[in-house]
């Protein structure tokens, strides 16, 4: 524009620099919901972990129960078998005969102590595991409170996101049909294929979108604010300040 001093810059480069921070803002808040998801899924997993615990426990409550039921009708039986020995040993007269069924109640003895021995432990250790399983349960009531409280919470933080995002959509939605037919394509292309980011300040002579030196002539060319010039190394559009 003849007389006119002061260089306008390029309409496109204006908006494409707006539109490029409502992308920004979409894409900040929607890396934000994938960290909330996140995080939603490890107290999943923590409750879940939890839920497996008791579920083994009460697994290993019932093995036990069992072996000690099997001790149980195993001490019956060598009862019994006492029982009859004694009464036999009223009928036994011959002295070796006498010797052979003392030897066999001896036994009978022995292994009754021995069972007896292995009901009170099992007793003992089932005790143990019916403790564990409660201080577990009451701490699992006190988890889930917690985890659906936090889940509640990411979810609201989520919702919030999704509208901040609906928001800025719209606004870019409504700005990019501003952007002329002639750079709306590649802008969208780029945004889609390079990181989300189409248009990258210049810093002196380096492309602040990939960090490479450009050729003076380029670096020229984006100094000049009415140019519409893009990075020769990444494709991005450049702009100067
Ligand atoms: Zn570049």
């Amino acid at each position: 524009m003849p007389g006119k001093s002061l260089i306008i810059m390029n309409t496109d480069i204006k908006i494409m620099i707006e539109l490029q921070e409502f992308w920004n803002k979409i894409l900040e808040f929607q890396k934000s919901i994938g960290r909330l998801k996140k995080s939603s899924l490890f107290w999943e997993k923590e409750l879940s972990d939890f839920k497996k615990k008791i579920a083994s426990l009460s697994d290993n409550i019932t093995f036990n129960k069992m072996e000690l039921k099997k001790f149980e009708l195993e001490l019956a039986a060598t009862d019994d078998k006492l029982k009859k020995f004694h009464l036999r040993k009223d009928e036994v007269k011959n002295e070796r005969e006498i010797k052979a069924l003392e030897m066999e109640i001896d036994e009978a003895e022995n292994s009754k102590d021995a069972l007896e021995d292995k009901i009170l432990s099992k007793i003992d250790e089932i005790e143990h595991l019916e403790k564990n399983s409660i201080s577990v349960s009451d701490e699992l009531i006190i988890k889930e409170k917690q985890v659906s409280d936090d889940l509640l919470k990411i979810n609201e933080e989520i919702e919030i996101m999704n509208q901040k995002i609906m928001k800025n959509k719209s606004e870019f939605d409504s700005l990019y049909g501003s952007l002329s037919a002639a750079v709306s394509l590649k802008f969208m292309k780029l945004l889609n294929s390079k990181e989300g980011r189409a248009i990258s300040l210049i810093n002196g002579e380096i492309c602040t979108g990939c960090n490479f030196k450009l050729p003076p002539s380029v670096s020229m060319d984006a100094m000049n604010k009415e140019k519409l010039v893009s990075c020769t190394n990444c494709g991005r559009f450049i702009y100067s300040n």
